[in-house]
């Protein structure tokens, strides 16, 4: 990967920044992202955040090399920290992540979010974290995607503001939330190969548990049976 070629997880997000836009790339790491979205004139102007010393010297060691220390400020603090001011971005992402981390960035950084902004949030596990408090904030996912890359699943969630339409309609929320609305109603490929990988999984705990007797896990046994249920009855429509 570089900011000339980007995995092909980093160039579907690279789809949902809207033209011209001011993009903050929240743990930035190397910042293909940014460098990639101005190069190719996507976003006019990019922040860069990243909180760990290495990944921020590589982020600014990779704006300089491209030529865009004009366009893009590489910034290092905690997440949405970096902004200067609420509304300083019009489109924000954060990727590679757990679902849980992504979260915790978004909640921690309230302050900072204008609700302006587009959200580009793309966790690699633990998406379900990401949708619940997308909806007790009042925020509108708008799409989403799944894709497999290198033999490793990934999601992409879409969320702006004042959206009209509600994807959850018509659907078991727990299901929708745990598995996505959209990717619910499209159960394309991808989608499914998650889910059956995911159900294996469960079961092997829940068949663990069951031999081991260990009374400490049968809340967990019973949480995973029910979790089971909705995601096979889910897969059934
Ligand atoms: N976003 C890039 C991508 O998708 O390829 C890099 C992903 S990398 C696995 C996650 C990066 O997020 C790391 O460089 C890590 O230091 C950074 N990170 C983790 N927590 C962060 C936080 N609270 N604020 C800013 N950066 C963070």
């Amino acid at each position: 990967m570089n900011v000339d070629k980007l995995s092909k997880r980093l160039e579907r997000v690279s789809t949902y920044i809207p033209s011209g836009a001011i993009l903050a790339d929240i743990g930035s790491d190397h910042a293909y992202l940014p460098c990639y979205a101005v190069k190719e004139g996507i976003a006019s102007k990019a922040i860069a955040g990243e909180v760990v010393e290495g990944p921020y010297q590589s982020a600014v060691a990779q704006v300089k090399e491209t030529g865009l220390e004009e366009h893009i400020a590489v910034r290092k603090g905690n997440g949405l920290e970096v902004l200067l001011t609420a509304g300083e971005a019009n489109a924000i992402t954060i990727c590679g992540m757990g679902g849980s981390l992504i979260t915790r960035i978004l909640n921690e950084g309230k302050e900072k979010l204008s609700g302006k902004e587009r959200l580009i949030l793309q966790p690699n596990i633990g998406a379900q974290f990401i949708r619940a408090w997308l909806l007790e904030e009042g925020w509108e996912l708008t799409a989403e995607e799944i894709l497999e890359e290198d033999g490793k699943i990934y999601e992409i969630l879409v969320a702006q503001k004042g959206e009209p339409g509600n994807p959850y309609a018509g659907l078991n929320d727990e299901a929708a939330i745990l598995m996505g609305p959209f990717l619910l109603k499209e159960q394309n490929e991808v989608f499914k190969k998650k889910w059956k990988q995911e159900l294996i999984h469960w079961r092997r705990i829940v068949q663990q548990v069951e031999e081991s007797g260990n009374e400490r896990s049968l809340e967990k046994k019973e949480e995973l049976t029910r979790l089971i249920e909705i995601v096979e009855e889910a897969l059934q429509k």
